[in-house]
């Protein structure tokens, strides 16, 4: 194992698979559930990656798809009723807290998950960059924000979040899971792919955890 000077002062985290298990990504979580349109899906993402709409048009047409489904706060409960803390993930954000880090989520998951799977997550982390869902008093979802760091920004993320701690992005470590890390995890001073579904993350990043027990991270970052 590599040895690591004590030069860092923010960990970041991905969430879906990296803090929470159970999903890969929520967003197919919920389509499952749902049970959307595949074409329909296919065609947004499509239209998505080939730069022809905004990630934040992507996003809100295909929450208008669970819509018509009948997604309420209720039934976007139930369909992650099933997912849990990754195993060791709230004694190790304990611990990198008493080791004196800035922790720091940044997302493309949705902010009710973050809610209901790490309730006290204002106390646990000092930045957290997420899509976010507002909910009327009968769970209707009538409003949404959309995150601008998704994927490749991920990495202007963690910039804003280094900023605001008067650190650089070379100060920060990176802790995920997929594809939509490379770039985040590329941009920080030291990166961990966890739990990971990428064999290019395993490649770029400077540490793989591949045991699904996020404690393991507290034995590489000092
Ligand atoms: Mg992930």
């Amino acid at each position: 194992m590599k040895t690591m000077e004590r030069k860092y002062k923010i960990v970041c985290f991905d969430l879906d698979g990296t803090l929470v298990d159970d999903t890969i990504f929520i967003w197919q979580t919920l389509h499952e559930y749902f049970g959307t349109d595949q074409t329909t899906r296919k065609k947004l993402a499509e239209k998505f990656f080939g730069g022809k709409i905004s990630y934040a048009e992507w996003a809100g047409r295909e929450i208008e798809e669970w819509k018509r489904k009948g997604a309420d706060r209720e039934r976007l409960l139930d369909a992650i009723s099933a997912l849990k803390p990754m195993k060791g993930a709230v004694e190790t954000i304990e611990e990198l807290k008493k080791r004196g880090y800035i922790l720091a989520i940044i997302s493309g998951s949705l902010s009710f998950v973050l809610d209901k799977i790490f309730p006290d997550h204002k106390n646990m982390f000092s930045d957290i960059l997420i899509n976010e869902l507002d909910f009327d008093t009968d769970g209707k979802i009538i409003s949404s924000r959309f995150t601008e760091y998704d994927m490749e920004n991920k990495a202007l993320g963690l910039s804003k979040i280094a900023e605001h701690h008067n650190v650089t992005p070379e100060e920060c470590i990176f802790v995920g899971d997929h594809n939509n890390d490379l770039q985040i995890a590329s941009a920080a001073g030291f990166s961990i792919s966890f739990n990971s579904k990428s064999e290019r993350l395993n490649e770029i990043a400077d540490e793989v955890v591949k045991e699904k027990d996020l404690r393991k991270i507290l034995e590489i970052i000092p």
